[in-house]
């Protein structure tokens, strides 16, 4: 992809276990400013590739082997989720995690733990989530177990943004949404990223949507990137259509 690089994973390998080659040397850019789509099936290693950018591999017993990992020219394999969330780089897992007996608005307010501000900032930075998600200010006193699929990835999403990230790492936005929620929450990733600049390395299983919103993809299969190139090439791609998109 073209443009001022922001992430540069370079050949990294990942086992789980000591044992389980995952990722077999899976290069790959984001550069400042772009939505990039991690694309492939269930169990390619896109949430694996997430979780060695945002060095969350150890909890699952998982070790980079091979390559490295730069964020702005910086090495960070060694830096701890903390400090990465520091430097801009902040993750949405899958399955959207968010405080299940906490409301809304409390689990907006962890997520700027990390930054330290003051009551009137934290306001500010509060109504600027809410800005872009006007359905968790309706529901923000809400416990956020009690509120629908589509909240609860909004509530992720708002709460990664109250750490005034410059990347987000979005693991599987659509996951088990209706196909309008998925659409409202991709406008809003188009927004972040056009308005704010907010760059985006997003997981997807669903491709015909995120080829849509992204600027560029990169299909993995099976540990390796098998294909890559910009949203508009891989859409109008005749294999990309056959096994991803569902259109032969
Ligand atoms: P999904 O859509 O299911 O998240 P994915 O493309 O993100 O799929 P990964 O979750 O990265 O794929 O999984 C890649 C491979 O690594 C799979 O074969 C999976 O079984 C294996 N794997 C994932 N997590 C672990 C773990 N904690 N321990 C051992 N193997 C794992």
């Amino acid at each position: 992809p073209s443009g001022a690089v922001l992430l540069d994973v370079n050949g990294i390998e990942v086992i789980y276990n000591h044992v389980i080659l995952v990722l077999k040397g899976v290069s790959l850019v984001v550069p400042e400013g772009k939505i990039v789509a991690l694309l492939g099936a269930n169990g390619a290693g896109k949430t694996t590739t997430l979780r060695a950018i945002s060095n969350l591999l150890r909890a699952e017993r998982g070790h980079v082997t091979k390559g490295d990992i730069t964020y702005r020219g910086e090495r960070i394999e060694s830096l701890s989720p903390a400090d990465l969330v520091q430097r801009g780089v902040v993750q949405v897992m899958e399955g959207r995690h968010c405080f299940a007996h906490l409301s809304i608005e409390d689990n907006l307010l962890t997520g700027a733990y990390t930054r330290q501000l003051s009551r009137a900032d934290l306001a500010i930075a509060l109504e600027r989530v809410y800005a872009y998600f006007p359905r968790l200010k309706q529901r923000r006193t809400s416990q956020a177990g009690y509120t629908s699929g589509g909240e609860q990835q909004m509530c992720a999403i708002g709460r990664a943004l109250m750490a005034q990230p410059s990347m987000i790492l979005l693991d599987e936005p659509s996951m088990g949404l209706a196909p309008q929620i998925v659409e409202e929450i991709f406008e809003i990733v188009r927004d972040l990223n056009q308005r704010e600049r907010v760059s985006f390395l997003l997981a997807e299983q669903n491709t015909n949507v995120a080829l849509r919103y992204a600027d560029y993809g990169y299909i993995l299969e099976n540990g390796r990137v098998m294909m890559d190139g910009t949203a508009e090439d891989l859409a109008a791609n005749e294999d990309v259509k056959e096994f991803y998109l569902g259109i032969s």
